[in-house]
């Protein structure tokens, strides 16, 4: 390939880079090569004469001005939306939610499974592969979140209470061989009998432990760090609580280090004070996700999740006895909640969306504007933070066409 050939498939963005480290914006360039990040510098490297833009002379510029380009959200807590759920185990479905996040800005998932029974999970995982497996934006699915059935019947929250039981690593198992590499993180109550076995498995397949829906007592979270569970989900939702004589998961997930957290910022799972706690505490060990359910991008009404009915009313999703069953809305409102309702500044809002939840799901060179990384980022309006553009892996994502350009 001859130098001329090889510059002409870059492409090259202007506008204030936000990279997705928590450092403060600057103005710079994105320079694109084959679905990667190939290079980004700041305005005045260029100025002092470092020549970079000769170096990408022949590719086109878009020039974005005031607006900043972050990385793509990542959401490692996402049930389903757009009237879809990942539970139920169609394909068409899938595509309809990855749409729909996509064109919101969230170009990674960890699409989330409910309880169920087994059969009903095998179906979910099934549909959720091949999708990865045969669709462009199956490329969003960076993998699965097995969240139920291994929970505790004292916290079931959204899950239903029928199909809970004991962590199965056979069953375990039979899901990494049949879908090789695609279980990428493992919610389970370490209380219950068989968790030390399963969490071992999950580790040696390389699946991140996490404790969740559980009514563990402080000291066996600290156990079940020790056997390396390094996540907790939900902080403070559907888990024992904080006492100051039995401070419960909630306890062992604020003070421990090893623990990685994550935070609804929907306006109903946590009160902001809870949420400045949690944030304060646990710094780059926690991120946002939104655990939205079918109902995100629908309007009000009653629908069905994992087998039960939930009502939403102005956004909030409900059982009809007020238990909260997740969220109906995008990642990129939550970006704008932890700006516009926490005070965070939008550097620090961005990171916890993206480079954060990438260290927490291993998703190597996702998260970071940074060379060597997927070229998998947005374009922001600086002012009401709305996402105006989509690029995954180097193309862009057309909402109004629902189909990359
Ligand atoms: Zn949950």
């Amino acid at each position: 390939m001859t130098e001329r050939e090889r510059r002409a498939g870059r492409l090259v963005l202007k506008g204030m880079i936000l990279d997705g480290s928590g450092r403060d914006p600057f103005s710079g360039y994105v320079v694109i090569e084959r679905g990667r990040i190939a290079k980004v510098y700041a305005e005045e490297e260029t100025a002092a004469g470092y020549g970079h833009l000769d170096e990408a002379a022949d590719a086109p510029l878009l020039d974005f001005g005031s607006s900043c380009l972050t990385p793509g959200l990542i959401d490692i807590h996402l049930h389903g939306g757009a009237g879809a759920d990942v539970m139920d185990g169609s394909a068409s479905g899938l595509i309809r939610m990855l749409r729909y996040y996509l064109a919101h800005g969230t170009t990674s998932i960890l699409a989330t499974t409910l309880t169920a029974s087994k059969p009903d999970i095998d179906r979910a995982l099934a549909a959720a592969f091949s999708v990865r497996q045969t669709e462009r934006i199956g490329q969003v699915i960076q993998g699965i979140h097995l969240e139920g059935p291994f929970l505790s019947p004292k916290w079931p929250g959204a899950q239903h209470p029928q199909w809970l039981c004991n962590p199965q690593t056979a069953w375990l198992r039979e899901w990494t061989s049949r879908f090789p590499g695609f279980l990428r993180m493992l919610t389970l109550a370490p209380e219950l009998e068989g968790a030390q076995e399963a969490v071992a498995f999950a580790l040696e397949q390389n699946i991140i432990a996490a404790c969740g829906h559980s009514d563990a007592t402080y000291d066996q979270v600290r156990t079940a760090i020790g056997w390396g569970i390094s996540h907790a989900v939900h902080c403070c939702n559907a888990m024992r609580p904080f006492h100051h004589r039995e401070p419960g998961v909630v306890g062992a997930v604020l003070l421990h280090d090893e623990l990685s957290t994550e935070i609804n910022v929907d306006g109903y799972h946590l009160h902001p004070a809870a949420v400045e706690l949690i944030v304060r505490l646990k710094q780059d060990r926690v991120c946002v996700i939104t655990d939205s359910m079918r109902a995100a991008g629908m309007t009000d009404g009653v629908y069905h999740l994992a087998g039960l009915e939930v009502h939403v009313k102005e956004g909030a999703a409900r059982f009809a006895d007020g238990t909260i069953a997740g969220s109906t809305i995008p990642l990129a409102q939550s970006v704008r909640n932890l700006v516009q309702t926490h005070g965070k500044s939008l550097p620090e809002a961005v990171k916890h969306a993206t480079s954060i939840p990438a260290g927490i799901a291993k998703l190597h060179n996702k998260g970071l504007l940074k060379a060597g990384y997927d070229a998998d980022l947005i374009v922001l309006e600086p002012e009401q933070l709305q996402v105006k553009r989509v690029m995954l892996g180097g193309d862009w994502f057309d909402p109004e066409s629902n189909d990359f350009v």
